[in-house]
Protein backbone atom coordinates (compact mmCIF):
# COMPACT_ATOMS: atom_id res chain seq x y z
CA UNK A 1 0.00 0.00 0.00
CA UNK A 2 1.53 3.14 -1.27
CA UNK A 3 2.20 5.04 2.18
CA UNK A 4 0.69 8.64 1.12
CA UNK A 5 -2.56 6.23 0.26
CA UNK A 6 -6.18 7.49 1.83
CA UNK A 7 -8.92 5.66 1.94
CA UNK A 8 -10.74 6.90 -0.49
CA UNK A 9 -7.70 6.89 -3.01
CA UNK A 10 -7.59 3.15 -2.63
CA UNK A 11 -11.29 2.94 -3.70
CA UNK A 12 -10.18 5.22 -6.61
CA UNK A 13 -7.68 3.31 -8.15
CA UNK A 14 -8.96 -0.24 -7.26
CA UNK A 15 -12.03 0.87 -9.83
CA UNK A 16 -9.66 2.63 -12.07
CA UNK A 17 -7.44 -0.64 -12.40
CA UNK A 18 -9.80 -3.06 -12.14
CA UNK A 19 -13.16 -1.64 -12.78
CA UNK A 20 -14.63 -5.48 -13.33
CA UNK A 21 -13.15 -7.41 -10.33
CA UNK A 22 -15.67 -8.11 -7.66
CA UNK A 23 -15.01 -6.13 -4.86
CA UNK A 24 -17.90 -7.32 -2.19
CA UNK A 25 -20.16 -9.77 -1.93
CA UNK A 26 -23.37 -10.40 0.72
CA UNK A 27 -25.62 -12.35 0.23
CA UNK A 28 -27.10 -12.07 -3.10
CA UNK A 29 -25.75 -8.70 -3.75
CA UNK A 30 -22.78 -8.44 -5.89
CA UNK A 31 -20.64 -5.44 -6.37
CA UNK A 32 -17.77 -5.08 -8.73
CA UNK A 33 -14.75 -2.40 -7.60
CA UNK A 34 -16.43 0.55 -9.97
CA UNK A 35 -19.43 -0.17 -8.62
CA UNK A 36 -19.31 -0.19 -5.15
CA UNK A 37 -17.05 3.63 -5.81
CA UNK A 38 -19.80 5.10 -8.08
CA UNK A 39 -22.48 4.41 -4.49
CA UNK A 40 -20.20 5.18 -2.26
CA UNK A 41 -19.41 8.77 -4.46
CA UNK A 42 -23.49 8.93 -4.59
CA UNK A 43 -23.73 8.58 -1.00
CA UNK A 44 -21.00 11.50 -0.90
CA UNK A 45 -22.98 13.47 -2.36
CA UNK A 46 -26.31 12.73 -0.47
CA UNK A 47 -24.40 13.32 2.80
CA UNK A 48 -23.44 16.70 1.39
CA UNK A 49 -26.70 17.87 0.70
CA UNK A 50 -27.77 17.02 4.19
CA UNK A 51 -25.30 19.33 5.30
CA UNK A 52 -22.66 16.92 6.67
CA UNK A 53 -19.25 17.80 5.93
CA UNK A 54 -15.61 17.11 7.63
CA UNK A 55 -15.08 16.31 10.91
CA UNK A 56 -18.89 15.52 11.42
CA UNK A 57 -20.36 12.12 12.72
CA UNK A 58 -22.95 10.10 11.59
CA UNK A 59 -24.08 6.35 12.71
CA UNK A 60 -25.31 2.86 12.21
CA UNK A 61 -27.51 0.83 13.96
CA UNK A 62 -28.07 -2.56 12.33
CA UNK A 63 -26.48 -5.91 12.01
CA UNK A 64 -23.92 -6.73 8.53
CA UNK A 65 -24.79 -4.99 5.87
CA UNK A 66 -22.35 -3.42 2.73
CA UNK A 67 -24.35 -0.19 3.90
CA UNK A 68 -22.15 0.37 6.72
CA UNK A 69 -18.97 -0.09 4.70
CA UNK A 70 -19.87 2.11 2.35
CA UNK A 71 -21.07 4.55 4.68
CA UNK A 72 -17.58 4.55 6.51
CA UNK A 73 -16.42 4.81 2.80
CA UNK A 74 -18.30 7.91 1.66
CA UNK A 75 -17.24 9.21 5.24
CA UNK A 76 -13.59 8.96 4.06
CA UNK A 77 -14.38 11.00 0.78
CA UNK A 78 -16.07 13.83 2.87
CA UNK A 79 -14.01 13.90 5.91
CA UNK A 80 -16.35 13.02 8.46
CA UNK A 81 -16.47 9.69 10.49
CA UNK A 82 -19.30 6.58 10.84
CA UNK A 83 -19.64 6.04 14.74
CA UNK A 84 -20.84 2.40 14.19
CA UNK A 85 -22.62 1.32 17.27
CA UNK A 86 -22.29 -1.93 19.16
CA UNK A 87 -26.02 -3.46 18.59
CA UNK A 88 -25.90 -5.68 21.09
CA UNK A 89 -25.87 -3.15 23.90
CA UNK A 90 -28.83 -2.21 26.12
CA UNK A 91 -31.35 0.77 24.79
CA UNK A 92 -29.94 3.26 26.92
CA UNK A 93 -26.33 2.06 25.86
CA UNK A 94 -26.96 2.65 22.43
CA UNK A 95 -28.29 5.99 23.17
CA UNK A 96 -25.09 6.93 24.56
CA UNK A 97 -22.86 5.70 21.83
CA UNK A 98 -25.29 7.70 19.16
CA UNK A 99 -25.38 11.10 21.60
CA UNK A 100 -21.77 10.58 22.24
CA UNK A 101 -20.78 10.53 18.70
CA UNK A 102 -23.11 13.65 18.32
CA UNK A 103 -24.11 11.35 15.40
CA UNK A 104 -26.56 13.67 12.18
CA UNK A 105 -27.66 11.02 10.53
CA UNK A 106 -28.17 7.24 11.85
CA UNK A 107 -28.81 4.13 9.39
CA UNK A 108 -31.24 1.48 11.06
CA UNK A 109 -31.27 -1.92 10.10
CA UNK A 110 -34.96 -3.41 10.28
CA UNK A 111 -34.24 -5.41 13.72
CA UNK A 112 -33.55 -2.39 14.88
CA UNK A 113 -36.71 0.04 14.07
CA UNK A 114 -38.21 -0.82 16.81
CA UNK A 115 -35.25 0.38 19.48
CA UNK A 116 -34.86 3.49 17.02
CA UNK A 117 -38.66 4.83 16.83
CA UNK A 118 -38.25 4.52 20.91
CA UNK A 119 -34.97 6.10 21.76
CA UNK A 120 -35.87 8.96 18.74
CA UNK A 121 -37.10 11.87 21.64
CA UNK A 122 -33.79 11.37 23.25
CA UNK A 123 -31.24 11.31 20.05
CA UNK A 124 -29.40 14.97 21.23
CA UNK A 125 -28.44 15.41 17.50
CA UNK A 126 -29.66 12.79 14.65
CA UNK A 127 -31.07 14.88 12.28
CA UNK A 128 -32.36 12.22 10.26
CA UNK A 129 -32.93 8.61 10.85
CA UNK A 130 -32.99 6.29 7.76
CA UNK A 131 -34.16 3.11 7.38
CA UNK A 132 -31.41 0.52 5.63
CA UNK A 133 -32.69 -2.93 4.31
CA UNK A 134 -36.64 -4.72 4.35
CA UNK A 135 -39.53 -3.33 3.62
CA UNK A 136 -39.25 0.15 4.64
CA UNK A 137 -35.64 0.85 3.04
CA UNK A 138 -34.97 4.43 2.42
CA UNK A 139 -31.08 4.12 2.14
CA UNK A 140 -31.28 3.20 -1.89
CA UNK A 141 -33.53 5.66 -2.31
CA UNK A 142 -31.32 8.15 -0.64
CA UNK A 143 -28.33 7.04 -2.86
CA UNK A 144 -29.50 6.98 -5.98
CA UNK A 145 -31.04 10.31 -6.04
CA UNK A 146 -27.58 11.92 -6.38
CA UNK A 147 -24.46 11.60 -8.52
CA UNK A 148 -21.64 10.54 -7.73
CA UNK A 149 -19.36 13.20 -6.52
CA UNK A 150 -16.20 14.02 -8.27
CA UNK A 151 -14.21 16.21 -5.07
CA UNK A 152 -12.83 14.48 -2.31
CA UNK A 153 -12.12 16.38 0.54
CA UNK A 154 -8.41 16.62 0.89
CA UNK A 155 -8.20 13.82 3.38
CA UNK A 156 -5.13 13.64 5.57
CA UNK A 157 -3.71 9.98 5.94
CA UNK A 158 -4.43 11.43 10.54
CA UNK A 159 -8.27 12.61 9.08
CA UNK A 160 -10.56 10.12 11.38
CA UNK A 161 -13.48 8.46 9.35
CA UNK A 162 -14.30 5.31 11.39
CA UNK A 163 -15.46 6.01 15.09
CA UNK A 164 -15.27 2.32 16.72
CA UNK A 165 -16.58 2.23 20.49
CA UNK A 166 -13.97 -0.03 23.01
CA UNK A 167 -16.77 -2.45 24.55
CA UNK A 168 -16.49 -1.22 27.74
CA UNK A 169 -15.52 -3.56 30.21
CA UNK A 170 -13.43 -0.91 31.85
CA UNK A 171 -16.14 1.91 31.94
CA UNK A 172 -18.33 4.25 29.43
CA UNK A 173 -17.57 3.41 25.68
CA UNK A 174 -14.89 5.28 24.27
CA UNK A 175 -15.33 6.04 20.57
CA UNK A 176 -11.98 5.02 19.25
CA UNK A 177 -10.71 7.88 16.19
CA UNK A 178 -9.43 5.33 13.85
CA UNK A 179 -7.31 7.42 10.93
CA UNK A 180 -6.72 6.43 6.82
CA UNK A 181 -3.19 6.15 7.70
CA UNK A 182 -3.58 4.31 11.11
CA UNK A 183 -6.41 1.55 9.26
CA UNK A 184 -4.21 1.45 6.02
CA UNK A 185 -1.22 0.62 8.12
CA UNK A 186 -2.81 -1.78 9.60
CA UNK A 187 -4.00 -3.19 6.42
CA UNK A 188 -0.72 -3.59 5.31
CA UNK A 189 0.82 -5.13 7.80
CA UNK A 190 -1.18 -8.19 8.37
CA UNK A 191 -1.51 -8.62 4.79
CA UNK A 192 2.29 -8.82 5.02
CA UNK A 193 2.53 -11.11 8.22
CA UNK A 194 -0.42 -13.33 6.80
CA UNK A 195 0.43 -12.75 2.85
CA UNK A 196 -2.99 -11.72 1.65
CA UNK A 197 -3.00 -11.04 -1.75
CA UNK A 198 -5.46 -8.98 -4.13
CA UNK A 199 -6.67 -12.69 -6.10
CA UNK A 200 -7.89 -13.76 -2.52
CA UNK A 201 -11.30 -13.59 -0.53
CA UNK A 202 -11.95 -12.31 2.98
CA UNK A 203 -14.83 -13.49 5.23
CA UNK A 204 -16.19 -11.06 7.22
CA UNK A 205 -17.36 -12.65 9.76
CA UNK A 206 -17.63 -10.58 12.90
CA UNK A 207 -19.99 -7.59 13.65
CA UNK A 208 -18.51 -3.75 11.88
CA UNK A 209 -19.31 -2.32 15.29
CA UNK A 210 -16.05 -4.91 16.19
CA UNK A 211 -12.60 -3.83 15.24
CA UNK A 212 -12.55 -7.48 13.65
CA UNK A 213 -15.32 -6.85 11.14
CA UNK A 214 -13.91 -3.41 10.43
CA UNK A 215 -10.68 -3.89 10.35
CA UNK A 216 -10.70 -7.05 8.24
CA UNK A 217 -13.27 -5.73 5.83
CA UNK A 218 -10.40 -2.69 5.21
CA UNK A 219 -7.49 -5.32 5.41
CA UNK A 220 -9.29 -6.59 1.83
CA UNK A 221 -9.52 -2.86 0.86
CA UNK A 222 -6.50 -2.34 1.39
CA UNK A 223 -5.25 -4.99 -1.17
CA UNK A 224 -7.97 -5.03 -3.41
CA UNK A 225 -9.43 -8.69 -2.22
CA UNK A 226 -12.64 -9.57 -2.25
CA UNK A 227 -14.91 -9.17 0.92
CA UNK A 228 -18.04 -11.46 1.94
CA UNK A 229 -19.41 -10.42 4.51
CA UNK A 230 -21.55 -12.39 6.83
CA UNK A 231 -24.63 -10.77 8.44
CA UNK A 232 -24.70 -12.56 11.31
CA UNK A 233 -21.92 -14.42 12.85
CA UNK A 234 -23.60 -17.88 12.78
CA UNK A 235 -21.46 -20.80 13.12
CA UNK A 236 -23.20 -23.60 10.25
CA UNK A 237 -23.06 -20.67 7.92
CA UNK A 238 -19.72 -19.28 8.16
CA UNK A 239 -18.52 -22.77 7.91
CA UNK A 240 -20.39 -23.38 4.71
CA UNK A 241 -19.54 -20.14 3.38
CA UNK A 242 -15.60 -21.07 3.27
CA UNK A 243 -16.22 -23.93 0.33
CA UNK A 244 -19.10 -21.86 -1.64
CA UNK A 245 -17.38 -18.46 -1.73
CA UNK A 246 -13.67 -20.00 -1.69
CA UNK A 247 -12.75 -17.85 1.28
CA UNK A 248 -8.78 -17.53 1.97
CA UNK A 249 -8.73 -15.29 5.02
CA UNK A 250 -11.14 -15.10 7.93
CA UNK A 251 -11.46 -13.55 11.65
CA UNK A 252 -13.57 -15.34 14.50
CA UNK A 253 -13.13 -15.01 18.35
CA UNK A 254 -12.85 -18.11 20.66
CA UNK A 255 -16.73 -18.32 21.59
CA UNK A 256 -17.51 -18.37 17.78
CA UNK A 257 -14.94 -20.92 17.17
CA UNK A 258 -16.36 -23.25 20.10
CA UNK A 259 -19.70 -22.95 18.28
CA UNK A 260 -18.34 -23.83 15.00
CA UNK A 261 -16.58 -27.60 17.07
CA UNK A 262 -19.87 -28.26 18.09
CA UNK A 263 -21.46 -27.95 14.61
CA UNK A 264 -23.16 -31.41 13.02
CA UNK A 265 -21.12 -32.51 10.16
CA UNK A 266 -18.43 -29.80 11.05
CA UNK A 267 -15.61 -31.97 10.09
CA UNK A 268 -17.12 -33.07 6.71
CA UNK A 269 -16.99 -29.76 5.38
CA UNK A 270 -14.54 -28.10 2.67
CA UNK A 271 -12.12 -25.86 4.06
CA UNK A 272 -9.56 -26.34 1.15
CA UNK A 273 -9.39 -22.49 -0.09
CA UNK A 274 -8.59 -21.48 3.73
CA UNK A 275 -5.19 -20.05 4.60
CA UNK A 276 -5.45 -18.09 7.28
CA UNK A 277 -8.35 -18.13 10.62
CA UNK A 278 -7.08 -15.40 12.96
CA UNK A 279 -8.56 -15.56 16.34
CA UNK A 280 -8.36 -13.82 19.15
CA UNK A 281 -10.48 -10.22 20.80
CA UNK A 282 -10.21 -12.33 23.95
CA UNK A 283 -8.53 -15.35 25.76
CA UNK A 284 -8.61 -19.09 23.97
CA UNK A 285 -9.61 -21.94 26.04
CA UNK A 286 -7.26 -24.77 25.29
CA UNK A 287 -9.95 -27.47 24.92
CA UNK A 288 -11.65 -25.20 22.48
CA UNK A 289 -7.76 -24.80 20.37
CA UNK A 290 -7.22 -28.12 20.24
CA UNK A 291 -10.83 -29.01 19.00
CA UNK A 292 -9.98 -26.22 16.54
CA UNK A 293 -6.97 -27.56 15.39
CA UNK A 294 -8.28 -30.99 14.45
CA UNK A 295 -11.18 -29.29 12.69
CA UNK A 296 -9.11 -26.71 10.62
CA UNK A 297 -5.69 -28.10 10.38
CA UNK A 298 -2.28 -25.78 10.88
CA UNK A 299 -3.60 -22.72 9.19
CA UNK A 300 -4.09 -20.71 12.95
CA UNK A 301 -2.75 -17.30 13.92
CA UNK A 302 -3.99 -16.66 17.57
CA UNK A 303 -3.92 -12.63 17.15
CA UNK A 304 -3.99 -9.86 20.03
CA UNK A 305 -4.93 -6.81 19.79
CA UNK A 306 -7.15 -3.76 20.27
CA UNK A 307 -9.08 -0.93 18.97
CA UNK A 308 -6.93 1.75 19.81
CA UNK A 309 -4.99 -0.24 17.48
CA UNK A 310 -6.82 -0.80 14.28
CA UNK A 311 -6.83 -4.42 15.60
CA UNK A 312 -4.15 -6.90 15.60
CA UNK A 313 -0.92 -6.28 17.50
CA UNK A 314 0.70 -9.57 17.82
CA UNK A 315 0.44 -13.07 16.24
CA UNK A 316 1.71 -16.87 17.01
CA UNK A 317 1.42 -18.39 13.64
CA UNK A 318 0.29 -22.13 12.09
CA UNK A 319 4.08 -23.24 13.14
CA UNK A 320 4.13 -22.31 16.86
CA UNK A 321 0.64 -24.08 16.32
CA UNK A 322 1.42 -27.28 15.08
CA UNK A 323 5.05 -28.32 16.49
CA UNK A 324 4.17 -30.15 20.12
CA UNK A 325 7.95 -29.18 20.93
CA UNK A 326 6.54 -25.54 21.70
CA UNK A 327 3.03 -26.70 23.03
CA UNK A 328 4.04 -24.09 26.22
CA UNK A 329 3.26 -21.11 23.94
CA UNK A 330 -0.10 -22.46 22.87
CA UNK A 331 -1.07 -20.16 25.75
CA UNK A 332 0.79 -16.77 24.38
CA UNK A 333 -0.52 -14.34 21.82
CA UNK A 334 2.67 -14.93 19.79
CA UNK A 335 5.72 -12.11 18.37
CA UNK A 336 4.29 -8.49 17.48
CA UNK A 337 3.57 -8.42 13.86
CA UNK A 338 4.79 -6.13 11.13
CA UNK A 339 5.41 -2.65 12.21
CA UNK A 340 5.00 -3.22 15.80
CA UNK A 341 7.40 -2.59 19.18
CA UNK A 342 5.88 -4.55 22.10
CA UNK A 343 7.29 -3.69 26.09
CA UNK A 344 5.89 -4.72 28.96
CA UNK A 345 6.51 -1.57 31.97
CA UNK A 346 5.50 -1.32 35.07
CA UNK A 347 2.34 0.12 35.35
CA UNK A 348 2.91 2.33 38.03
CA UNK A 349 6.62 4.15 36.79
CA UNK A 350 6.61 3.34 33.44
CA UNK A 351 9.54 1.61 33.59
CA UNK A 352 11.02 -1.05 31.25
CA UNK A 353 10.82 -4.97 32.59
CA UNK A 354 12.63 -7.85 32.00
CA UNK A 355 12.04 -11.23 30.77
CA UNK A 356 9.15 -12.98 32.31
CA UNK A 357 8.53 -9.77 34.49
CA UNK A 358 4.75 -9.35 34.80
CA UNK A 359 3.83 -5.89 33.99
CA UNK A 360 1.57 -3.60 32.02
CA UNK A 361 1.86 -4.57 28.00
CA UNK A 362 2.51 -1.16 26.02
CA UNK A 363 2.45 -0.71 22.12
CA UNK A 364 4.09 1.18 19.41
CA UNK A 365 2.54 1.36 16.35
CA UNK A 366 1.67 4.02 13.23
CA UNK A 367 -1.53 1.75 13.30
CA UNK A 368 -2.59 3.97 16.46
CA UNK A 369 -5.96 5.42 16.50
CA UNK A 370 -5.64 9.67 16.87
CA UNK A 371 -7.24 9.69 20.56
CA UNK A 372 -10.90 8.77 21.93
CA UNK A 373 -13.33 10.93 20.56
CA UNK A 374 -13.85 14.47 22.81
CA UNK A 375 -12.21 12.79 26.04
CA UNK A 376 -9.18 14.71 26.31
CA UNK A 377 -7.96 12.82 29.20
CA UNK A 378 -8.51 9.41 28.68
CA UNK A 379 -6.43 9.61 25.64
CA UNK A 380 -3.70 11.39 27.55
CA UNK A 381 -3.98 8.56 30.38
CA UNK A 382 -4.07 6.04 27.26
CA UNK A 383 -1.44 6.88 24.79
CA UNK A 384 2.02 8.69 26.08
CA UNK A 385 3.50 12.04 24.57
CA UNK A 386 5.62 9.74 22.74
CA UNK A 387 3.28 7.44 21.57
CA UNK A 388 3.26 4.06 23.04
CA UNK A 389 -0.37 3.26 24.27
CA UNK A 390 -1.00 1.66 27.23
CA UNK A 391 -2.69 -1.19 26.79
CA UNK A 392 -4.36 -1.84 29.87
CA UNK A 393 -3.57 -5.25 30.16
CA UNK A 394 -1.03 -7.33 31.89
CA UNK A 395 1.12 -9.72 30.67
CA UNK A 396 4.83 -10.86 29.99
CA UNK A 397 7.29 -11.80 27.32
CA UNK A 398 9.23 -14.39 27.44
CA UNK A 399 13.09 -14.89 26.30
CA UNK A 400 12.10 -15.65 22.82
CA UNK A 401 10.19 -12.97 22.03
CA UNK A 402 6.63 -14.35 22.85
CA UNK A 403 3.77 -12.33 24.54
CA UNK A 404 1.59 -13.47 26.77
CA UNK A 405 -1.58 -11.90 27.89
CA UNK A 406 -3.26 -12.31 31.77
CA UNK A 407 -5.16 -9.49 33.18
CA UNK A 408 -6.71 -6.02 32.46
CA UNK A 409 -4.57 -4.04 34.69
CA UNK A 410 -7.36 -2.62 36.14
CA UNK A 411 -8.95 -6.41 37.40
CA UNK A 412 -4.81 -6.56 39.42
CA UNK A 413 -5.67 -7.02 42.55
CA UNK A 414 -3.10 -4.65 45.15
CA UNK A 415 -3.04 -6.90 48.60
CA UNK A 416 -0.76 -5.40 51.35
CA UNK A 417 1.15 -3.34 48.80
CA UNK A 418 1.49 -6.96 46.72
CA UNK A 419 0.52 -6.95 42.99
CA UNK A 420 -1.93 -9.60 42.45
CA UNK A 421 -2.24 -11.18 38.95
CA UNK A 422 -5.72 -12.87 39.18
CA UNK A 423 -4.74 -15.11 35.74
CA UNK A 424 -2.05 -17.02 38.39
CA UNK A 425 -4.60 -17.55 40.92
CA UNK A 426 -7.09 -18.12 38.14
CA UNK A 427 -4.22 -20.94 36.05
CA UNK A 428 -4.40 -22.90 39.93
CA UNK A 429 -8.13 -23.47 40.44
CA UNK A 430 -9.11 -23.99 36.73
CA UNK A 431 -6.81 -27.73 37.17
CA UNK A 432 -9.30 -28.49 39.85
CA UNK A 433 -11.28 -31.27 38.41
CA UNK A 434 -14.45 -29.70 39.69
CA UNK A 435 -14.06 -26.49 38.53
CA UNK A 436 -15.60 -25.61 34.74
CA UNK A 437 -14.91 -21.84 34.77
CA UNK A 438 -13.11 -19.41 37.50
CA UNK A 439 -12.37 -15.88 37.64
CA UNK A 440 -10.62 -14.20 40.82
CA UNK A 441 -11.97 -10.55 41.83
CA UNK A 442 -10.41 -8.26 44.49
CA UNK A 443 -13.01 -7.51 47.37
CA UNK A 444 -12.24 -5.12 49.70
CA UNK A 445 -10.58 -5.87 53.10
CA UNK A 446 -9.89 -3.60 56.21
CA UNK A 447 -6.07 -5.34 56.64
CA UNK A 448 -5.20 -5.66 53.39
CA UNK A 449 -7.24 -2.98 51.43
CA UNK A 450 -8.32 -6.14 49.03
CA UNK A 451 -7.72 -9.42 49.16
CA UNK A 452 -8.90 -12.12 46.21
CA UNK A 453 -11.88 -13.82 45.79
CA UNK A 454 -12.99 -17.19 43.44
CA UNK A 455 -16.09 -17.24 41.82
CA UNK A 456 -16.34 -20.31 40.60
CA UNK A 457 -18.90 -22.25 37.77
CA UNK A 458 -18.96 -26.02 38.94
CA UNK A 459 -18.33 -28.63 36.28
CA UNK A 460 -20.80 -30.65 34.87
CA UNK A 461 -21.73 -33.71 37.61
CA UNK A 462 -19.55 -31.94 39.71
CA UNK A 463 -20.00 -30.54 43.39
CA UNK A 464 -17.49 -27.76 44.58
CA UNK A 465 -15.77 -28.35 47.45
CA UNK A 466 -14.60 -24.59 48.97
CA UNK A 467 -12.24 -26.33 51.34
CA UNK A 468 -10.32 -28.40 48.56
CA UNK A 469 -9.89 -25.05 46.60
CA UNK A 470 -8.82 -23.03 49.19
CA UNK A 471 -6.37 -25.61 50.50
CA UNK A 472 -4.91 -26.18 46.72
CA UNK A 473 -4.66 -22.56 46.40
CA UNK A 474 -2.32 -22.82 49.63
CA UNK A 475 -0.77 -25.88 48.05
CA UNK A 476 0.52 -24.00 44.81
CA UNK A 477 0.44 -19.90 45.22
CA UNK A 478 2.23 -17.72 47.82
CA UNK A 479 -0.12 -17.04 51.15
CA UNK A 480 -1.31 -13.12 49.95
CA UNK A 481 -2.34 -14.66 46.55
CA UNK A 482 -4.66 -17.19 47.89
CA UNK A 483 -8.35 -16.82 47.55
CA UNK A 484 -9.90 -16.26 51.06
CA UNK A 485 -13.27 -16.98 49.76
CA UNK A 486 -15.20 -18.75 47.29
CA UNK A 487 -18.54 -18.15 45.94
CA UNK A 488 -19.82 -20.77 43.90
CA UNK A 489 -22.21 -19.30 40.81
CA UNK A 490 -23.91 -20.83 37.83
CA UNK A 491 -21.72 -19.05 35.01
CA UNK A 492 -19.63 -16.18 34.52
CA UNK A 493 -21.09 -12.49 33.26
CA UNK A 494 -19.45 -12.49 30.27
CA UNK A 495 -19.64 -10.16 27.28
CA UNK A 496 -20.34 -10.97 23.48
CA UNK A 497 -16.86 -11.71 22.42
CA UNK A 498 -16.23 -13.75 25.87
CA UNK A 499 -14.74 -11.21 28.42
CA UNK A 500 -15.47 -12.07 31.74
CA UNK A 501 -17.05 -8.88 33.30
CA UNK A 502 -15.21 -8.40 36.46
CA UNK A 503 -16.58 -5.35 37.42
CA UNK A 504 -20.15 -6.98 37.56
CA UNK A 505 -18.39 -9.40 39.77
CA UNK A 506 -17.10 -7.25 41.55
CA UNK A 507 -20.14 -4.60 41.97
CA UNK A 508 -21.77 -5.91 44.85
CA UNK A 509 -18.60 -5.99 46.94
CA UNK A 510 -17.47 -2.59 46.56
CA UNK A 511 -20.84 -0.53 46.72
CA UNK A 512 -20.15 2.56 48.74
CA UNK A 513 -16.65 2.37 48.49
CA UNK A 514 -14.34 3.49 45.51
CA UNK A 515 -11.67 0.88 44.79
CA UNK A 516 -8.24 2.36 43.42
CA UNK A 517 -6.41 1.13 40.55
CA UNK A 518 -3.44 1.45 39.37
P1 LIG B 1 -12.24 -1.85 27.28
O1 LIG B 1 -10.91 -1.36 26.77
O2 LIG B 1 -13.22 -0.76 27.52
O3 LIG B 1 -12.09 -2.78 28.43
P2 LIG B 1 -12.36 -4.02 25.47
O4 LIG B 1 -11.31 -4.67 26.27
O5 LIG B 1 -13.48 -4.88 25.11
O6 LIG B 1 -12.91 -2.70 26.12
P3 LIG B 1 -11.43 -4.16 22.77
O7 LIG B 1 -10.61 -3.22 21.96
O8 LIG B 1 -12.70 -4.66 22.17
O9 LIG B 1 -11.70 -3.44 24.13
O10 LIG B 1 -10.60 -5.45 23.13
C1 LIG B 1 -9.20 -5.39 23.33
C2 LIG B 1 -8.83 -6.25 24.50
O11 LIG B 1 -9.22 -7.63 24.26
C3 LIG B 1 -7.37 -6.33 24.75
O12 LIG B 1 -6.89 -5.20 25.41
C4 LIG B 1 -7.28 -7.63 25.57
O13 LIG B 1 -7.65 -7.41 26.90
C5 LIG B 1 -8.32 -8.52 24.93
N1 LIG B 1 -7.71 -9.42 23.94
C6 LIG B 1 -7.57 -9.21 22.61
N2 LIG B 1 -6.98 -10.24 22.01
C7 LIG B 1 -6.70 -11.15 22.97
C8 LIG B 1 -6.07 -12.43 22.99
N3 LIG B 1 -5.61 -12.99 21.87
N4 LIG B 1 -5.95 -13.05 24.17
C9 LIG B 1 -6.41 -12.49 25.30
N5 LIG B 1 -7.02 -11.30 25.36
C10 LIG B 1 -7.17 -10.63 24.21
Amino acid sequence: IDPNATVSSLLRRHATERPDDEALRFGDVRRTWSELDERVRRLATALRAEGIGPGDRVAVLDLNHPSCLELSLACAWIGAANAVVNFRLAPPEILYVINDARARLLLVGPEFAGAAAQLREKLDTVERILPVGGEQDEYEAFLSAHQPDESPHPAARDDCFVQLYTSGTTGFPKGAMLTHGAMLAHAAHVATDFELAPTDVVQVAMPLFHVGGTSYAFLALGQGARIVMARMPDPAALLDMIGAEGITHTFWVPALMGAMTQVPGAAEKDYSSLRAISYGASPMPLPVLRASLELFGPRLHQVYGMTEACGVVTSLGPEDHADPAVAHRLVSAGKPITGVTIEVRDPATGEELGVDEPGEIWVRTDQLMSGYWQKPEATAAAVTPDGWLRSGDGGHIDADGYVYVTDRIKDMIVSGGENVYPAEIERVLAEHPSVADVAVIGVPDERWGEVPKACVVAAPGATIDPEALLARAREHLAGFKCPRTVDVLEELPRNPTGKILKKELRAPHWEGRERRTV
